[in-house]
């Protein structure tokens, strides 16, 4: 049985990336190095819909709240965030053990976060200097309407800080049209790498918040590397299987054309939540702002996330995962971004619904469902 690696991160390496990480190594201060790294930069920019900065980092996408807040913000500064799961969570935590003056505007894990309701925040706390906002909800597959959202905060005049980890590659953004000031994203999500690549892209509002930044920095530090940047290098040693992969990617979505990679994941999550649904399982996200990157529904009464995966995963070959935080054995949630096209995604969603009908039909988790299903069918 092959796997279906459904993971909402990493995802799956399409040949071209996996060729690519093959490559033998280059000296990274010579032509040809700085020809690649200047290539991808240029394609990045490209697809993030900026004529801003994009800069590369060796880290994974957590190091972005960090980055962010190190170069763009001073201890002490008044900033909101907006939580609507874990990863605002995090995003949250980050800047208040970074001394950060942490306001909160909380919204129940599910739905949106809403322009109406960041506005209301915002006339409440009017000295934030930034907003801490998280594109796609990886945790409970929800897409916040960040264009709406942007426009909010740019309104009161903070800066747009965003977290676009699971949504950049995959979802409409557009950096300089949407006023989105500093966004950051991981390689291993709809970029189609393995982990290891954060990509920042910083507009020229982000520069000028850096010159008043005092945080003291070295390895994160945005001028520095942008210094490097501008000569097709890195301060330090880049990751330069990392920057083949991400070259090689870049290039497979600059061919295929960014916005039909969006409308593909459009498609995909359009699919994926019908086939769910139909199976009776309720889908996590509120209607109306559900990822299309990630679908999160939850298992049937008296079912563990789990138990449901495990079904999944032994009797389909099909790899998703559960929740996060309190929502760990709630929920389960389905990747759909990156290198993914609708054959996995209809195999994927007809094993759902096969382990859904299975469990409904003896009202939950029995022992006897978690026999193999070769041995109560006698098919693979
Ligand atoms: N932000 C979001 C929205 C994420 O989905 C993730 C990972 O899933 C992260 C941040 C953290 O990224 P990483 O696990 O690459 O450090």
């Amino acid at each position: 049985m092959s796997v279906n690696f459904r993971l909402p991160g990493p995802t799956p390496l399409p040949p071209q990336v996996i060729t690519a990480l093959g490559r033998e190594m280059i000296p990274h201060r010579g032509p040809a190095f700085r020809a690649l790294y200047s290539e991808t930069l240029e394609l990045a920019r490209e697809i993030h819909r900026t004529d801003g900065d994009v800069l590369t980092w060796a880290a994974t996408g957590s190091a972005g709240w960090e980055v962010a807040v190190v170069n763009l913000l001073s201890p002490g500064d008044p900033v909101l965030v907006a939580v609507n799961g874990n990863f605002g969570e995090r995003f949250a935590s980050v800047a208040d053990r970074l001394g950060i003056d942490v306001r909160r505007l909380d919204v129940p894990w599910g739905e949106a976060v809403q322009p109406g309701q960041l506005r209301l925040a915002l006339e409440q706390h009017r000295d934030v200097k930034a907003v801490l906002l998280v594109h796609n909800e990886t945790s409970t597959g929800v897409t916040n309407p960040l264009r709406d959202l942007a426009a909010t905060v740019r309104d009161h005049g903070a800066l747009v800080v965003v977290d676009a980890v699971s949504g950049a590659g995959a979802l409409p953004l557009e950096v300089d049209a949407w006023g989105i000031d500093f966004a950051f994203s991981g390689s291993q999500k709809a970029w189609m790498c393995p982990p290891g690549l954060l990509i920042v892209a910083a507009g020229a509002r982000a520069w000028a918040a850096h010159q008043k930044s005092t945080y003291p920095r070295f390895f994160w530090d945005m001028r520095e590397a942008k210094k490097w940047a501008d000569q097709g290098m890195t301060p330090t040693t880049p990751p330069l299987s990392m920057i083949y992969a991400f070259r090689a990617a870049l290039g497979m979505i600059a061919h295929e054309g960014v916005e039909q990679v969006w409308e593909r994941h459009r498609q995909l999550g359009l699919m994926t939540r019908a086939g769910i649904a139909s199976a009776g399982l309720r889908l996590f996200a509120q209607e109306g702002f559900e990822s299309n990157s990630v679908t999160a529904f939850e298992p049937p009464p008296n079912v563990t996330a789990a138990q449901f995966l495990e079904l999944l995963r032994r009797d389909y070959g099909v790899e998703a995962q559960g929740g996060q935080a309190h929502l760990s054995d709630r929920l389960i949630r389905v990747g759909h971004m990156g290198w993914v096209h609708e054959p996995e995604m209809r195999q994927a969603v007809a094993a759902v619904v096969d382990v859904a009908a299975r469990l409904s039909s003896v009202g939950g988790a029995e022992p006897d469902l978690l026999q193999p299903l070769q041995a109560r069918t006698g098919t693979a």
